[in-house]
């Protein structure tokens, strides 16, 4: 295997604008989990500051929110094409960070763009409804308002699209942002930051108005800085990208101060394939969305719900496909497979393994560490698929590794049973071209998750949807749709344009 063209990563970090000599610190070891170097050792923000960093950004939002939303879609724009800019270098550093193969790095960069393009759009278009009074000379109709500082508190596995999908639509929304990344992958969160950063030095309002100090800040640190966002009345909305056990910790905590929150959390995907499915399509769908991102997306295909009658045939070519899988360094050209983010996920994935052959799994494929030999600290394995004969404990929790259960049905009613029976309840698909089949699974009586698919895996959403799941999931939305108005304060305005002062529900008082 040849060596990775990784020498230049300083000069790559460097064009992101990250400097790291003013960073440099000794609390967050930043590792590369393709050949576990140490990429960087940062300083956290000490919690004792935050306070600071949320007052800058309530003084700032007293000024964006009046902002009228289309100039602060202008920002947006203007970060949309600082990320274009950046695309290659942000998309390496990601890479280097989180071990993503190439074309997903840069796919990741794509999706901030494409979420800057839509929330410009959105500028226009925050919309209220106007609605009918029951009372004569009376109108109703709705606004919605800035809602004030959000905090963003994002995962290893999207380092920098999860941030522009919650700070581009918080932006022109009218709220200050402060963004803290997962302590796994700062830098990608960095680059994508400082993009944001140029295109706040160079937003001019049309009235000549700059865009205010601390509209954007990055807090780098763990737990205590999370929680100072967590915990702080100031901060509107908390948005928070990570495992159902963040979220346990997280959610009650802004509950209690009846704060606002979105939280994003672990997913447990499975697909169903039937017997009117075209085997073909779904055996692509399924190594895509079970080993892309070496099965570290929160949208990884982990269950596979097969009808009996198809198996041996979808297993056949599945462990064909498997076996030709290429595994190694993301960054070389024709990798599909890169490392997985650190030593503990390799155990977490063995531990799994071991449980799953214990609750009666076959293993068919994979599962062991390859390439030990050039990176000893790096955590490599075959990509594995696992026969089980029921879904049992294991099956129901998520693993964050490229694991896939197969569990085999002879009706479509327990099939979706079984989709719906895990705790989790992010994404889900079906391969059918039997529309009863495929209505049935789009029903009421269907698919629980917060995305149903139809011959597509559950994995590589578009941002025009709305994204987010059931359940331990969270039950929240986030990116396309109306998403939107999480970000922002709905309010009810009754108007009364007539001289009388009728009542509502035909009351008569006095
Ligand atoms: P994680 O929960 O370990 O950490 C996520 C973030 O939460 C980090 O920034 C971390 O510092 C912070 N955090 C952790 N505990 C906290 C606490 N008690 N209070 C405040 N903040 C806290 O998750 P991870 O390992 O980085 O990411 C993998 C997980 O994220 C998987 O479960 C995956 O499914 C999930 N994920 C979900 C989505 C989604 O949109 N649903 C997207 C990406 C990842």
């Amino acid at each position: 295997m040849t060596a990775s063209p990784l020498d230049d990563f300083a000069t790559v970090l460097q064009r992101c604008g990250i400097d790291l000599t003013a960073l440099q610190g000794s609390d967050i070891a930043v590792r590369s989990p393709i050949d576990g170097t140490e990429l960087a050792r940062l300083a956290a923000l000490p919690a004792a500051h935050m306070p600071a960093v949320i007052g800058r950004s309530d003084q700032a939002f007293r000024q964006w929110r009046l902002t009228p939303a289309p100039v602060r879609g202008e920002l947006v724009r203007l970060w949309g094409e600082e990320l274009r800019r950046a695309k290659a270098d942000i998309g390496h550093v990601v890479s280097r960070e989180v071990g993503k193969i190439v074309q997903e790095g840069l796919g990741e960069v794509q999706e901030a763009v494409d979420i800057c393009e839509f929330a410009l759009g959105l500028s226009r278009q925050l919309h209220g409804k106007t609605i009918v009074s029951e009372r004569p000379g009376h109108r109703i109709m709705e606004q919605y308002h800035p809602l004030g500082p959000v905090a963003v508190i994002t995962a290893f596995n999207f380092p920098s699209a999860v941030f522009a999908w919650n700070a581009a639509i918080a932006l022109v929304c009218g709220n200050p942002v402060i963004f803290k990344p997962s302590e796994k992958a700062p830098l990608s969160g960095l680059a994508t930051f400082k993009a944001l950063e140029r295109a706040i030095a160079q937003f001019t309002a049309p009235f000549g108005d700059r865009a205010p100090a601390g509209l954007a800040q990055i807090v780098l640190g763990g737990g205590d800085v999370a929680e100072a966002l967590v915990d702080s009345p100031q901060i509107a909305l908390v948005s928070a990208t990570g495992s159902s056990r963040m979220g346990r910790a997280v959610g009650p905590r802004v509950a209690a101060r009846f704060g606002k929150r979105i939280l994003e959390l672990g997913g447990n995907n499975a697909m169903i394939v039937t017997p009117a499915a075209d085997l073909d399509m779904a055996v692509r769908a399924i190594v895509f969305s079970a080993v892309g991102t070496a099965g570290q997306r929160c949208t990884t295909l982990r269950r596979l719900i097969v009808h009996r009658d198809v198996k041996p045939a979808l297993l056949d070519k599945l462990l064909k496909a498997y076996a030709s899988l290429r595994i190694g360094d993301p960054l070389q050209p024709g990798t599909l497979v890169g490392p997985l983010i650190d030593e503990a996920a390799f155990n977490a994935m063995q531990h799994a393994l071991a449980q799953a052959r214990q609750q009666g799994g076959t293993v068919l494929a994979g599962g062991r560490r390859v390439l030990a030999e050039p990176f000893p600290q790096g955590f490599y394995v075959e990509p594995a698929i696992v026969d089980m004969p029921a879904q049992t404990a294991i099956v129901r929790q998520e693993t964050f590794a490229p694991l896939l259960y197969v569990l085999s049905y002879e009706e479509l009613e327990q099939a979706i049973a079984w989709n719906n029976d895990v705790p989790q309840g992010l994404s889900s698909c079906i391969f059918s071209n039997d529309l009863r089949e495929v209505e049935t699974f789009l029903s009421a009586a269907g698919s629980d998750c917060g995305m149903a698919n139809v011959n597509i895996g559950p994995s590589g959403a578009e941002i025009g949807g709305a994204f987010g799941g059931e359940k331990e999931t969270g039950g929240d939305r986030e990116s396309g749709s109306d998403a939107w108005k999480q970000y922002m304060r709905r309010t009810t305005n009754t108007i009364n344009y007539s001289r009388e002062l009728p009542l509502a529900q035909g009351i008569r008082f006095g």
